[in-house]
């Protein structure tokens, strides 16, 4: 590979991408792709479509409809207001990260009048206010609740289960939209089981795939919801889109290659093992909280039971930047870390933990960190990485 450091001299080795997204994308599903585009109209590529798509219900624990878009997750955001609303429409969201922030604003834009709820974003969302504001809604007027499960900005997992609980014992018939973004193919995600209406996903997180795809898991409530919708709807429309999960085929040309590579990355999937997987994703993030606790570092995420397993946004002393520890990490040994978002621009930095991922590139990776950290002139305490490596051992 072409690869330079900071002063244009060639580089040996490997790239560390341990942002939280996009994530290494394993051989097998490059070489995977590394094929002849095929007529997306002929009967090959709807084989492929109607191979993928019950795959990808099961990342999502559904029995749903999949709507596979060429885009970004973004994209996909997009998608689940112009489907399901109306301008003026009310919506529950929560100011709970730079995510759901961003999600937000996207929802202004389309005309949705917003209740945005303040939340401690080292807490994430509480799932008691959401039962008392739509308690207070008893004209069931909030049309949609609209949570990020994995905030990927702060390292913190909303339960979604409790979500379904306050909506339930609220008795509210509001729509239930989730981003789950950075969390499908990582973390359980029950879509029938939370009774989630909309979930929103993309390609290059839990999915080990380059970026270019973002999907809509729509339920039969939402569908219905789209018939009476009057956002406009045109290249994101579900009506559109839907008779692809029956045919194989989409109404314009879909991201060919990234199929190749989907449909590779659900197999590498199902050979690990979804259980597998999601604990796989707990003992890495463990070990990775260990090392940070270890260096005597604060973890952002101020609830340890909502601690993500997918990213840690790791909080350096207010006196030091770190974006300089970044950049002295990127330059000094060719690893890439997750940049503060937004308000939290320099003051955290984010460990991304997932997809295609072992214990021995969390190693290399704590490594990294830990003589970043020197080189920086971070003050810490030195051992995580043997803190993390003994309690690897130890599990
Ligand atoms: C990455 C991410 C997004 C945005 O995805 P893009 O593909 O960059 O548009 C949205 N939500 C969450 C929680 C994310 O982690």
């Amino acid at each position: 590979m072409n690869k330079t450091n900071g002063s244009g001299a060639p580089r040996s080795g490997r790239h560390f991408l341990q942002v939280p997204g996009p994530t290494n994308v394993p051989d097998q599903i490059l070489g995977a792709m590394a094929q002849p585009t095929i007529d997306h109209r002929g009967p090959t590529f709807a084989a492929l479509t109607l191979e993928i798509i019950p795959k990808l219900r099961r990342v999502f624990n559904t029995n749903d409809a999949v709507m596979i878009y060429p885009g970004s997750a973004t994209g996909g955001w997009e998608a689940s207001f112009t489907n399901t609303l109306s301008a003026g429409d009310k919506i529950l969201m929560f100011d709970s990260g730079v995510f759901a922030l961003n999600w937000k604003i996207s929802a202004e834009r389309f005309g949705l009048d917003i209740d945005f709820v303040p939340c401690d974003w080292r807490q994430g969302v509480d799932s008691n206010v959401i039962e008392d504001q739509l308690k207070n809604d008893a004209a069931h007027s909030i049309k949609a609740v609209m949570v990020v499960h994995n905030e990927t900005s702060s390292g913190i997992t909303n339960s979604i289960a409790a979500v379904r609980e306050a909506m339930n014992s609220a008795g509210h018939p509001a729509l239930l939209f989730v981003d789950a973004v950075s969390s499908a193919g990582s973390i359980e995600y029950l879509q029938d089981d939370w009774g989630v209406d909309v979930t929103i996903a993309g390609s290059q997180k839990g999915l080990m795939l380059p970026p270019g795809l973002s999907f809509n898991v729509i339920s039969e409530r939402a569908i219905a919801a789209s018939q009476s919708s009057q956002l406009p709807k045109s290249y994101w429309s579900w009506e559109d889109l839907l008779p692809s999960n029956e045919t194989g085929f989409f109404p314009y040309t879909p991201a060919s290659n990234l199929f190749f590579g989907l449909r590779e990355a659900l197999s590498m999937l199902e050979a690990e093992g979804w259980p597998n997987i999601y604990a796989r994703h707990a003992r890495l993030a463990e070990a990775t909280r260990r090392a940070v606790a270890a260096w005597g570092l604060e973890n952002y995420c101020a609830m340890p039971e909502k601690s993500s397993n997918t990213v840690t946004a790791v909080l350096v002393p207010e006196d030091q930047s770190a974006d300089a520890l970044r950049a002295a990490i990127l330059q000094r040994y060719d690893m890439s870390l997750g940049a503060g978002l937004g308000v939290l621009a320099d003051k955290v930095f984010r460990i991304g933990h997932l997809g295609s991922f072992n214990e021995l590139m969390l190693a290399g990776t704590l490594s990294g960190v830990e003589m970043g950290l020197d080189a920086a002139g971070i003050p810490h305490a030195t051992g995580g990485v043997t803190a993390a490596l003994d309690y690897l051992k130890a599990s």
